[in-house]
């Protein structure tokens, strides 16, 4: 064979090779996390470093244990419920041990959970004796034929469903007897001064919530919360409200608010994050922001939301001067914020 025909064949072959469909990779589907412990007025100078650094490893135990179950190839639900879990046990956060109080100082939780890959839902609300309200509201949408269920129903089902009850007294700490004592107060007063103001303010919020996609592509959100201080009338907030303080879909992005309730349920904040990002194509940052600083600011409420999208990509935003949130991407990396400007 003289030179030149093999030197054709050869490039031949090299010509086929480049043009003929590679055999695909396997693209590994993302992974990842996003918490948020409450979000509102939330400054540098009222913290200690103590309480600070109490806070921040709170969120980061909190969000380890979802992230390793999502590593390990767990659900997204399994890994929204027991981050949950250990934000509602600790008494840090305004959920679970260490709510706030009610007006007539009794307890009264709100929960729920969406499954992104089916839209299933289950939520409960003003309950007093479930452990892990997050939990209830799975099994309200696992076991039951409805999506919420309220008070001494809720409880009764939790129960029945093998959930851990506990007496009232387990939810309460020296701390929120003594938050709901000065709300009263500053309540009462026709004038408060602007530190009972900021007071007032800062004993508003601390829900707790987490969004999570795992590696079979699929998206779940959870919220759980006692609402807000000094509540009166079996007030319910948006935190149990699917499409208001939670809503996930796959086709989408997985949220889970905190804030304000009234402004939220008034602008279905969860659903419309969503919404904008299936009707108009906005990314999960863009709708957020569209949501949080356009929709609830201009009604007059404030808060925030964490996120995340069907492809990893998340959004932590606010209108409050801070949110106690963490995110962990799918290479392991942690970020652990409190202010708006970290
Ligand atoms: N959104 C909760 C509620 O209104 C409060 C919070 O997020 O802190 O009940």
């Amino acid at each position: 064979m003289n030179f030149s025909i093999l030197s054709s064949l050869l490039s031949f072959f090299l010509l086929i090779s480049c043009t003929l469909p590679k055999p695909k990779e396997p693209v590994a589907q993302p992974i990842g996390i996003i918490i948020h412990g409450g979000a509102g007025t939330i400054l540098r100078e009222n913290m200690t470093a103590e309480k600070e650094a109490a806070y921040r490893a709170a969120l980061e135990e909190a969000i380890q244990v979802g992230y390793h179950i999502l590593k390990n190839g767990g659900s997204s639900q399994e890994a929204v419920e027991k981050t949950i879990h250990v934000m509602e046990n600790s008494p840090l956060f305004n959920a679970g041990k260490g709510a706030v109080l009610t007006a007539e100082e009794t307890i009264e939780l709100d929960a729920s959970f969406m499954n992104g890959a089916t839209l299933d839902a289950g939520a409960i609300a003003g309950v007093k004796t479930i452990k892990n309200p997050i939990s209830a509201a799975i099994e309200v949408m696992e076991n039951s034929p409805h999506v919420m269920l309220s008070g001494k129903g809720a409880e009764e089902f939790a129960a029945a469903q093998g959930l851990e009850i506990v007496e009232p007294q387990y939810f309460f700490t020296a701390r929120r007897i003594n938050s709901l004592q000065r709300v009263k107060e500053a309540e009462g007063q026709t004038q408060a001064s602007a530190q009972e103001r900021l007071f007032l303010d800062q004993q508003r919020y601390g829900t707790v919530g987490c969004a999570a996609l795992d590696a079979n592509g699929n998206l779940a959100a959870g919220t759980s919360t006692g609402g807000m201080t000094n509540k009166k009338w079996n007030r319910i907030g948006d935190a149990p409200i699917i499409g208001a303080g939670t809503y996930a879909n796959n086709a989408t992005c997985a949220i889970s608010a905190t804030g304000w309730g009234e402004f939220f349920i008034r602008s279905v904040v969860a659903h419309d994050i969503s919404a904008l990002m299936e009707y108009k194509g906005l990314t999960i940052q863009e709708a957020a922001k569209v949501v949080i600083h356009e929709k609830v600011a201009q009604l007059g409420g404030d808060g925030g939301v964490v996120g995340i999208d069907n492809q990893g990509n998340i959004a932590m935003e606010m209108n409050t001067p801070g949110m106690y949130r963490a995110h962990i991407d799918n290479e392991g990396k942690l970020t652990v914020k409190i202010y708006k400007d970290e």
